[in-house]
């Protein structure tokens, strides 16, 4: 791994983790934040054991809106004044959290018919995001980001995950950052890939990050393959290439066990149905090792990712 990427892992609730990145530039930079609490927290941390201080960052850089990634933007603005960027789809998520509340948060939820679950993930947002903000510049694909001294990051847009998903390429040093895009089989014990917006999309944008020349990939969270207990955020050459064609095999997996659904009930085409026989597939599936939310049958966490999937058939 370069020593010019430090990953700085955000502990939150009862297993979760996101992987913000340090930047070593003329320009210090942080790669996503968090949530509210982790600029304080595990982020100042990381930054001082490498004699880095938190109000030395110069820029913020998302790779996409969502409470665990940029909800700690504005904690970090406060001590450091740094800029915040992010891609022109996700500058709602920074400037209003109805973008939240009212879309992927609780989404999955809504479709399932569970609004109390809904509620209760709305009644817990602002803490974990932080005030609403501005960003102080909007990415687009291809963009390229100059740090300073020859660091320069270029921006690659791969929607899917979310629509703002951006992945940043580091040509000198071989560093690609993929943020969300690809997660192999999810980054929860007994959960599975989380996509929000767009299989098809998250499909072509994991075979577009297939063919950068990268010699390490980093994720944005620790993710896990199929049949291993292991979750990792840092892939060294061919194992990142092979964590991204088993991302693109998780999907494939999901959809069949969609369409089987859609086969064996061939009178109903409501999602709740359709998740839960789909559900029960893959809970009974080998080669996952998938836990049933108890509120709701459907693996912990695969809820948004079947009903895009869901969408996408029925359509
Ligand atoms: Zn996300």
């Amino acid at each position: 791994m370069s020593a010019r990427i430090a990953p700085i892992e955000c502990g939150y609730d009862t297993n979760g983790r996101v992987v913000a990145y340090y930047i070593d530039a003329p320009c210090p930079t942080l790669i996503d934040t968090g949530g509210a609490a982790h600029p304080e927290g595990a982020i100042r941390a990381a930054l001082g054991a490498r004699g880095v201080e938190l109000a030395a960052i110069g820029a913020i850089i998302n790779t996409h809106g969502h409470w665990d990634h940029a909800g700690g933007n504005a904690a970090a603005v406060a001590v450091s004044g740094a800029g915040v960027l992010i891609h022109e789809l996700g500058a709602p998520f920074l400037l209003d959290h109805r973008q939240h509340l009212d879309g992927y948060y609780t989404e999955a939820a809504r479709a399932l018919e569970q609004p109390a679950v809904a509620t209760a993930l709305r009644a817990g947002f602002p803490t974990i995001f932080g005030p609403e903000m501005v960003p102080n510049r909007l990415l687009y694909d291809g963009d390229r980001m100059d740090l300073g001294e020859g660091v320069t990051l270029q921006i690659l847009h791969v929607p899917g995950h979310s629509a703002d998903s951006i992945a940043l390429w580091w040509e000198a040093e071989g560093v690609l950052i993929a943020g969300d895009v690809a997660q192999g089989a999810g980054a929860r014990p007994g959960g599975g890939p989380l996509y929000f917006d767009s299989i098809a999309q998250a499909r072509a944008s994991i075979a577009r990050l297939r063919e950068v020349p990268f010699r390490t990939l980093h994720t944005s969270h620790p993710f896990g393959r199929l049949g291993s207990p292991e979750r990792r955020a840092v892939y060294v050459g061919d194992e990142g290439r092979a964590f991204l064609d088993e991302s693109l095999e998780t999907l494939d997996l999901l959809e069949e066990a969609l369409r089987a659904a859609f086969r064996a009930n061939p009178d109903e085409t409501d999602f709740p149905t359709l998740a839960r026989a789909a559900s029960e597939l893959l809970l009974a599936d080998p080669r996952w090792s998938l836990v049933p939310d108890p509120l709701t049958g459907v693996p912990v966490g695969l809820a948004p990712t079947l009903y895009r999937l869901w969408r996408e058939i029925e359509s």
